[in-house]
Parts: C-alpha cells; structure tokens; sequence
C-alpha cells in the first residue's frame, strides 16, 4: 500500500475543478478554512487520496464519505474509484453547494448527498455501505459509532487522522467488540511538503454490535462509549 496509481488527464481536471469551484463557493459559504490554491493541492487533493490504495482494496459496493464538508476526502475519492458515492454532511449549505460542484464536474449519475446526521443515515440506509471514509469529523470511539450501523457486513471504514493519539486509539480498541469493529491496518506517512504527518486506520465489521444503533442524534459525538 501507499503507492497510488497517478490520476489520468481528465481526473486531474476534476481533482482541480473540484478545488477551484470549492474555494469559489467558500466566499459564500464557510467550506473550508483553507483559500490558497498551493495549501488546497497539498491539504485537500493530496490528504484526501492518501487513502486511496485502502479504498481501492476495500469490498465492492457503495462508498459514503461522513462530514464531508467540502467533499473531503469523499470527491476526489470518487473521482479516483469510480464508486457509486454519497457525500453525507448535516449542514444544507454545504451539501447545497456540494450539489451544485458534483453537477458542473458532470457526476451526478454517480456522486450525490445526504443531508442529515450520519445517525439518520443509519436510520434511513442500515447496513448499506461497503466502504466509509472520515476526516477531521470526530474522535475514534465516536466515529467507529457512528460508521457501525452504515457497514454492511465485511464493510470498511477508512479513518483519516492528523495525530495519533495513544489514549484514543486504546478507548476504540477497547470498544471493538461491542461496536463489532475490528481494526485490519494502520499506515503513517508524510505529505509532500514533508513536515504534515498523517495516519489511516482501516477498521472492519467483522459483527453486528451488541449495542442498539444508532443511537439518539448527537449521542456518539457528544457522549462517546467508554467500552
Ligand atoms: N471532511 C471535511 C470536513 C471536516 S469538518 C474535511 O476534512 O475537510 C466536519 C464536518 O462534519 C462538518 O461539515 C460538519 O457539518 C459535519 N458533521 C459533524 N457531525 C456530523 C454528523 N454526525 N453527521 C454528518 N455530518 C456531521
């Protein structure tokens, strides 16, 4: 893993076209806190498909990117796989202005949104993702939670983080078997500039959890299981 196959011509464009409409919309609406062209190549399009080798491995199936906000890492992964992609955000502006990206990149027969909670997707959609992806949305133990119920059996979940924190990785380990979630890989590497470390976990459900899932909105962000 870790050697990505390098994006066709037409890709690049939508990789770029993506970025450029992203920074346009953020002079309407907050997307991203990034607005130079140089940082969104290496913080967006090159953080995003570092998990790209794990998603081209992971089962064949739906693919869905929680708390996408500006459709991080979810578009350019869709871009790069293929996949049938949901981009799931509970905020409408984002999701709205994601809407209007997906169609003037012309991907509207294979990205679309959710709006709402990944709780109410879970209600909605149970057990109907092969692969999940999350960056920058939420803790560990909270977010095995809230990807549990969206895994069909077998399913991924590709989890992008800027620092690996010893004690959240040993509360999500500890929750394994309750949520069913088994971590399978673990890859660390460095970003181009050589200084912005980052790390992928890929989890797995191996069961169904012991617990009722989803629970109520907010409850995995706010009160996360202490195993
Ligand atoms: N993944 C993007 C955005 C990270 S900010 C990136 O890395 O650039 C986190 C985003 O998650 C916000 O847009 C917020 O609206 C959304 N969010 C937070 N909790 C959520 C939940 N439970 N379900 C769906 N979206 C959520």
């Amino acid at each position: 893993m870790g050697m990505n196959p390098a994006p066709t011509i037409e890709q690049q464009e939508l990789l770029d076209l993506h970025l450029q409409l992203v920074l346009e919309e953020n002079q309407r609406s907050n997307l991203t806190r990034i607005t130079d062209w140089e940082q969104g190549q290496l913080l967006h399009i090159e953080d995003s498909l570092l998990g790209l080798p794990e998603l081209l491995s992971a089962p064949a199936g739906r693919y869905g990117d929680l708390g996408t906000g500006g459709g991080f890492p979810g578009l350019p992964l869709a871009i790069m796989s293929g996949r049938q992609t949901v981009l799931v955000d509970s905020v409408a502006k984002k999701t709205q202005a994601l809407d209007r990206i997906i169609e003037q990149l012309g991907l509207q027969d294979q990205v679309h949104t959710f709006t709402g909670r990944a709780e109410e997707l879970a209600l909605d959609q149970p057990e109907s993702f092969a692969v999940l992806t999350a960056r920058a949305l939420s803790s560990l133990p909270s977010l095995l939670e809230l990807a549990a119920p969206l895994l069909q059996l077998g399913g991924q979940f590709i989890c992008y983080k800027a620092q690996v924190d010893d004690a959240e990785l040993a509360q999500a380990a500890q929750l394994e078997e309750k949520l069913g979630m088994k971590l399978v890989s673990t890859r660390s590497e460095t970003l181009s500039d050589g200084t912005t470390p980052r790390s992928i976990f890929v989890l797995e459900k191996v069961a169904e959890p012991t617990v009722k899932l989803p629970r109520r909105p907010g409850m995995a962000q706010k009160r996360p299981y202490k195993a």
